[in-house]
């Protein structure tokens, strides 16, 4: 994805301004990614990686930012943390971070994430990963905004829906350009590292179906249609 207005929105030309994700029985490769992470430090993938993070944090907030102004409420982001490493990340609740997770910590309000998981799945799908984690956990950030009748049960497949409406909001509204291939991406990183993370683990997340699924919702109907 870029944050440029650069290229034709190819993909939203053909699927009607959606980011439309394949099922995941379509995508090549699925439960097969690598479950080590290379430990050498490529500083240009870092530095893109980073920026990719940071890129996706401002038009995550920016879609909520426009969105709550749309529906008339005030707007209060919640704070980023960023990247952390194994287990030094802030803790919540007096709970240490997870290796290999990303999360949203309610009393706090904040979001965090391992640099590996992020570094992983950057360098196995694309940048594309980015957005889905970020945009994931700030729905849960959104569902602690949310009137509780309105949090759905399954909390999980929820912040995937609203994932989905933010991506594709911010595309249709121009703060990110999708790229041909990234609906691809977004399909793999909702199926081919399940289970390698605690983030991707299907039994607190969904399947990969049901992940896709719910991402596809919010993608076609909006946040209206996540709650
Ligand atoms: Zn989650």
């Amino acid at each position: 994805m870029r944050s440029t207005v650069v290229v034709l929105l190819f993909a939203l030309a053909l699927a009607g301004c959606t980011i439309e994700v394949v099922p995941p029985g379509g995508t090549p490769d699925a439960g097969s990614a690598p479950r080590t992470v290379d430990a050498r430090v490529d500083t240009a993938a870092v530095d893109a990686r980073e920026v990719d993070e940071q890129t996706a944090v401002s038009v995550v907030d920016e879609y909520w930012r426009r969105e709550f102004a749309r529906q008339g409420e005030v707007y209060d982001p919640p704070r980023v943390a960023g990247g952390y490493r194994g287990s030094s990340g802030p803790s919540c609740a007096g709970q240490p971070s997870v290796p290999g997770n990303a999360y949203y910590c309610p009393p706090s309000d904040f979001i965090a994430w391992d640099d590996s998981l992020m570094a992983a799945g950057y360098d196995q799908i694309g940048d594309a990963w980015v957005y889905l984690v970020i945009a994931h956990e700030w729905g849960h950030a959104i569902q602690a905004r949310l009137a509780s009748s309105q949090v759905s049960r399954a909390i999980e497949l929820q912040a995937d829906c609203l994932a989905g409406a933010a991506i594709t909001g911010a595309a249709n509204e121009g703060l990110v350009q999708i790229e041909e291939g990234d609906d691809v991406e977004i399909s793999r990183a909702l199926s081919a590292v399940a289970d390698d993370f605690p983030w991707t683990d299907t039994s607190s997340h969904g399947n990969a179906a049901e992940r896709t699924a719910n991402f596809n919702r919010g993608s076609r109907g909006g946040v209206e249609a996540c709650l």
